[in-house]
């Protein structure tokens, strides 16, 4: 049987140490789904198919790798799509203990579940897509932290955001 695993995030928009995590799970398993996160409670910068848009395009052509959505809850999505396992990226010791909730609590929701943790590699293991964003929207270079897709699609974005503060005050 193939081998799934789900990758689950917001994706606000992915980062270096998302597609860092992406290539090394890729290598573990069959397939890996990356699974871009629709919570309307959250204020994300960029909608959900913007968001699986760069991903797309990003790994266009690999076949083992899969963009999709959820808006439902994520065990019901993982058993849906036949996965077994939920990866996850882990950076610092503070993402410990919100991950371990989790992980908890979906097992008791399915217990045919597993979540898996992979280490943060280490240039990106201070790396978030908020603060990606922050520096973007200070006009900072983000060169080096995302790919030069999304460098691209944040510099418009924020140009168009900037534009429509502009035009509602004049
Ligand atoms: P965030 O907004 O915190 O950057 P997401 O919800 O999009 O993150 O994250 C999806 C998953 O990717 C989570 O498991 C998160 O811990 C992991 N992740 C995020 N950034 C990194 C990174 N720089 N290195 C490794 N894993 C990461």
């Amino acid at each position: 049987m193939k081998k799934v695993a789900i990758y689950p995030g917001s994706f606000d928009p992915i980062t270096n140490g998302h597609v860092d995590i992406i290539e090394r799970g890729v290598e573990i398993f069959d397939e890996l789904i990356v699974a871009v996160a629709h919570n309307p409670q959250k204020a994300n910068l960029f909608s959900e198919k913007e968001r699986v848009d760069m991903i797309r395009q990003i790994f266009k052509g690999r076949k083992n790798i899969e963009v999709d959505s959820f808006s439902c809850l994520l065990v019901d999505y993982v058993a849906r799509r036949q996965a077994k396992v939920i990866m996850k990226g882990l950076r610092f010791v503070s993402d410990f203990e919100y991950e371990f909730q989790m992980a908890l609590t979906n097992r008791r929701m399915n217990s045919q579940i597993e979540t898996l943790f992979m280490m943060a590699s280490e240039p990106y293991s201070y790396l978030s897509s908020g603060l990606v964003k922050e520096i973007a929207s200070l006009e900072g270079s983000v060169s080096g932290m995302v790919p030069k897709l999304v460098e691209k699609r944040l510099r418009e974005k924020l140009q168009k955001k900037g534009k429509g503060k502009k035009d509602a005050v004049s």
